[in-house]
């Protein structure tokens, strides 16, 4: 008998890695990629910014559309240290797949306020919940995104709500493995601590936090 999670990582890996991508590719040899989701934050993302430039760390930000439209100088400030800008969708708002017009409607409008802000398209996307179907990938596709999921997170936006900062922190030493792409959110009050913590360990083990967007932005 086959465990879900063998199904589901089976599947996955049928899927080629220009629509999806949850972990890096062997190339990327100890690379790690830390991403953020949900911001650009008014609070957060400024301290984030200032930890990742200490340590030389470059990563990505799925950011929210309505967000970048409500705080645009913290959107800058993540574009001119040189981060990777990813598509989150406009409004996040939904907690289950809306119609699939919607649903690309949300995509294409976040698209195009990067675009104003910064001359560019993103080519990387993360769904809301991190939700896919077959649907939401060719959706992605169709505006030359690739869908990125992750390999290891912090959960502190939801199943590890209730663990503190430090054992989210610790967890996150114990488990991260080479080329895995790393979900924490920029708007969570509890991820400062969790990177104070882990930027010195990861750097310790000499794994590479700079260059892994490489392997999948190509
Ligand atoms: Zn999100």
């Amino acid at each position: 008998m086959f465990s879900p999670g063998y199904i589901k990582n089976t599947i996955k890996s049928l899927i080629p890695d220009s629509f999806l991508v949850h972990r890096l590719p062997s190339s990327a040899g100890n690379a790690v990629i830390l991403t953020f989701d949900d911001g650009p934050d008014e609070k957060i993302t400024p301290r984030i910014l200032e930890q990742l430039e200490e340590y030389n760390v470059h990563a990505v930000f799925f950011v929210i559309g309505e967000k970048v439209a409500m705080f645009p100088n913290i959107f800058e400030m993540i574009v001119q240290r040189g981060h990777t800008i990813g598509n989150h969708t406009y409004s996040h708002h939904y907690k289950k797949i809306p119609s699939f017009k919607v649903y690309l409607r949300d995509i294409i409008r976040c698209q195009q306020i990067i675009e104003e802000k910064t001359g560019n398209k993103p080519i990387l996307y993360r769904p809301p919940a991190g939700f896919i179907s077959p649907i939401t990938l060719l959706l992605a596709r169709t505006q030359g995104l690739k869908t990125v999921l992750w390999s290891n997170e912090g959960g502190e936006w939801g199943v590890n709500k209730q663990d503190t900062a430090s054992t989210i922190g610790n967890r996150l030493i114990n488990t991260l493995q080479p080329r895995d792409i790393v979900l924490l959110h920029d708007n969570n009050e509890k991820v400062p601590f969790i990177m104070e913590m882990i930027l010195p360990a990861l750097k310790n083990r000499s794994i590479d936090l700079q260059h892994g967007v490489h392997a999948i932005c190509p």
